[in-house]
């Protein structure tokens, strides 16, 4: 039988409705607008669509939201600055720095000037350091995503043997962290799989949930997961253009295979992706309400 599938792009429309109404409740209540700005510095386009995505978000949701687009030779001082100008701003209660930044800036200097009140990316060490302890302020938006659409799918995470493939700052690690923690949709005994693991599809073979961010198309492939298992394809590669120019887009996990073996999966566009953003926003609304000391 097919694996059901997990469409985040639904999950993410429902969590955004129920965002709407805080929004409007802010403003009417408490006459307090959540605001965010996004930096951009460079033109990678791939960045410049994401960005533009989160802003569309944020406007339909009634933010004050500001792109900040910067050329790719904006010196480090420049952007320090930039991001001290935010911090002091009242504002704005997120501050997002699109990365990947170029090679000439030091990415975790920027990540460490944001104010860990506004780091609605949950990125600044010490907001990682509260996720690892157990006690998240600003939860990493794709690993929030992930947490909340397993969560709502009922998949049982408790208890569960989950397989990682992946361990960067921004997916693997935290979402390793947050489903070991105690608590709801956690408590799972989790491995971590990287390259220089010895055999990636021993692991992944026995995982009843497989997250997978390698950034590697199709690397999953249907005898490497486990029958029944829930898969979570976090990865967004572009293999290549259609005639119109479109990008086409392929995830971590051989899709068609996956499906004959899984019993649910998420699908690569508008399963991970469209919850990524939306946490972003729940991530802001909770930093406009801790601003305004709202509970
Ligand atoms: P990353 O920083 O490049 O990290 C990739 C990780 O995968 C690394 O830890 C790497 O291991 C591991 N890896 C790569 N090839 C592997 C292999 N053959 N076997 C085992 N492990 C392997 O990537 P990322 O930022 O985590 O992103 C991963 C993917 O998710 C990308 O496709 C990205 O576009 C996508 N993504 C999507 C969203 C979303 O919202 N949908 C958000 C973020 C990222 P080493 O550490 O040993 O190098």
């Amino acid at each position: 039988m097919a694996a059901k599938l997990l469409k985040g792009a639904e999950v993410a429309k429902e969590i955004r409705a129920a965002l709407k109404e805080e929004v409007d409740e802010l403003k009417a209540k408490h006459n307090v607008i959540p605001g965010l700005v996004t930096i951009l510095v460079g033109e990678d386009p791939a960045s410049e669509s994401y960005v533009r995505a989160k802003q569309k978000t944020a406007h339909e949701l009634g933010f004050h939201s500001i792109q900040d687009n910067q050329p790719a030779d904006l010196d480090e001082e420049a952007l320090l600055a930039l991001i001290d100008k935010y911090n002091k701003d009242p504002e704005i209660h997120g501050i997002l720095v699109q990365l990947p930044l170029p090679k000439h800036i030091d990415d975790q200097k920027v990540l460490l000037s944001i104010d860990p009140d506004k780091d609605v990316d949950g990125f600044h060490p010490t907001n990682v350091g509260k996720l690892l302890i157990g006690n998240p302020y600003y939860s990493p938006c794709t690993p929030f995503g992930i947490q909340e659409l397993l969560a709502r799918s009922g998949a049982p995470v408790e208890g569960a043997e989950v397989v990682v493939v992946g361990r960067s700052n921004i997916v693997g690690k935290p979402i390793a962290a947050m489903l070991m923690q105690k608590g709801p949709a956690a408590n799972a005994t989790v491995t971590v799989v990287h390259t220089r693991t010895k055999d990636v599809a021993f692991h992944t073979k026995r995982a009843d949930i497989l997250v997978v961010a390698a950034g590697v198309p199709e690397y999953i492939k249907g005898d490497m997961i486990k029958p029944g298992a829930v898969i979570i394809d976090v990865g967004v590669n572009e293999v290549g253009r259609t005639e119109e120019g479109k990008r086409i887009l392929k995830g971590d996990v051989a899709f068609d295979e996956a499906l004959e073996v899984a019993s649910a999966i998420t699908p690569v566009p508008g399963g991970v992706g469209p919850m990524t953003i939306t946490m972003l926003m729940k991530n802001t609304v909770h930093a406009c309400k801790v601003h305004n000391k709202i509970k």
